[in-house]
């Protein structure tokens, strides 16, 4: 079975912009996690949006 992301810390999943999957919360996004549309720095190199965000 496919690990399901669960809710953490108060924060709920999120589906990443790029590859379509939903990933959990990270402490490393805490301070900015409502900015964070990726699931991980592969992903977010991938998107055509990130050059605006350095
Ligand atoms: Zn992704």
């Amino acid at each position: 079975m496919a690990p399901v992301p669960r809710t953490k810390n108060g924060f709920e999943p999120k589906e990443c912009a790029v590859c379509q999957r939903p990933f959990e919360w990270r402490k490393k996004w805490a301070r900015d996690w409502e900015s964070v549309k990726y699931c991980s720095q592969a992903c977010r190199d991938r998107s055509p949006k990130s050059r605006k965000v350095s």
